[in-house]
């Protein structure tokens, strides 16, 4: 059984879920490359999803693309290309780099604009149970009516009012009833795509597009909803909400969130112009040793990504592939079954590389003429999306 920490639980908890596994996962805004922030984030539900599949299930992942928000119609408009001109080169950019990765495929990619119809599905029933209200043109969600807005981050008011303002949201616009409410439609600028609604014609708020978009795909509970931490609020918060009084039924079983990778001392972020690209490490780098070094840390911390840490990487892949190349080592069986536990201890990762390296310098050295010691490396790495070759 795999435990993981459920962020609206707010402990370690056992991942309950059945033979299939519904994991939805907020994808990319294809506006830039992929950065080590989004590569780790992928890359811990890769992980989860290889766990899962030896344990026997089938899990069916679902990845958005969020290719109409506030942040790639400005892109657009800076580069003077279309927005889903845009989108096109970035997504392709990006299927590249996942695929490089090995990164296990998602069953579906929906993408924003072409789930126009579910979003106008889900805010007619907000509107018609009474949570929505509209001013200029604008139809909000008014938090009010969902008494227990909040629950999942568990922040209190301030802190929600504080990460609104930061992350897309406008708390101080005099035009919404709360702070916290948020636009689930709005009038778009002239150029600006714009879609036909019985809320006026415009463009859907960020928001509304998951909740829509994960209901399309699985129209039931999904077992486990994961993101970035900086989506925890308000971003899965307000999805949160919307769901549950639109669709009336319980959104996720579980949340899952992964930590924000810093470079330089600071938080890897496009504004801060401080990314380092998938792209550009894949381009001198094997992407396994991307992984491997990735894998370094647990995947719900924040840590700062480090120059050197792809030698290390790198390192520890040459000495996978030397060991499993000896073909006989010591007894397999207490390193497979460390990787294994390792990883249903909350995908303690690291603890599996370590578990993996150690037994690699042990077979490199000559310890032990186990002949299943190359297969049983493999299968090790394996569950890391390692290759063996
Ligand atoms: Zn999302």
């Amino acid at each position: 059984m795999i435990r993981i920490f459920d962020t609206a639980q707010s402990m370690v908890v056992p991942l309950e879920v059945g033979s299939t596994v519904r994991l939805y996962v907020c994808g990319i805004t294809p506006y830039d490359s992929t950065h080590l922030g989004h590569a780790n984030t992928y890359l811990t539900y890769d992980v989860l999803i290889r766990r899962l599949e030896d344990l026997g299930h089938r899990v069916e992942m679902v990845r958005n693309i969020t290719d109409v928000d506030d942040s790639i119609l400005p892109k657009a408009r800076e580069l003077g290309i279309d927005f889903l001109e845009l989108a096109e080169r970035e997504m392709t950019r990006f299927a590249a780099d996942m695929d490089a990765l090995n990164m296990r495929p998602a069953v579906a990619e929906p993408r924003a604009t072409e789930s126009i119809p579910g979003m106008i599905d889900l805010i007619s029933r907000l509107q018609d149970a009474g949570h929505t209200y509209e001013v200029d043109g604008i139809t909000y969600f008014d938090v009010t009516t969902a008494p227990r807005f909040g629950r999942l981050s568990g922040y209190d008011h301030t802190t929600m009012v504080a990460l609104s303002a930061e992350r897309g949201g406008n708390p101080a616009d005099v035009r919404q009833r709360n702070e916290l409410d948020f636009i689930l439609w709005q009038p778009s600028a002239a150029d600006e795509p714009s879609w036909e609604s019985p809320f006026g014609d415009g463009r859907p708020g960020w928001h509304i597009e998951c909740s829509a978009m994960s209901w399309a795909q699985f129209g039931e509970t999904l077992d486990v909803h994961g993101g970035g931490s900086d989506l925890i609020f308000p971003h899965h918060e307000c999805e949160l909400a919307q769901s549950e009084h639109g669709y009336g039924q319980s959104f996720a079983r579980h949340w899952m969130h992964t930590g924000m990778v810093a470079y330089q001392g600071t938080k890897m972020s496009k504004s801060l112009g401080n990314l380092v690209f998938v792209s550009d490490l894949r381009a001198s780098h094997d992407p396994a040793a991307i992984r491997l070094a990735l894998l370094g840390h647990h995947y719900r911390d924040d840590w700062e990504w480090f120059d050197g840490d792809i030698e290390d990487g790198e390192a520890r892949l040459a000495r996978i592939r030397q060991a499993i190349a000896v073909h006989t080592g010591p007894d397999p069986t207490a390193m497979l079954a460390a990787v294994r536990d390792a990883l249903d201890d909350d995908l303690d990762a690291p603890t599996a590389r370590d578990a993996i390296d150690r037994f690699a310098r042990q077979t490199i050295d000559g310890r032990g003429d186990d002949p299943r010691a190359g297969d049983g490396l493999a299968e090790a790495a394996q569950l890391l999306g390692i290759a063996a070759a």
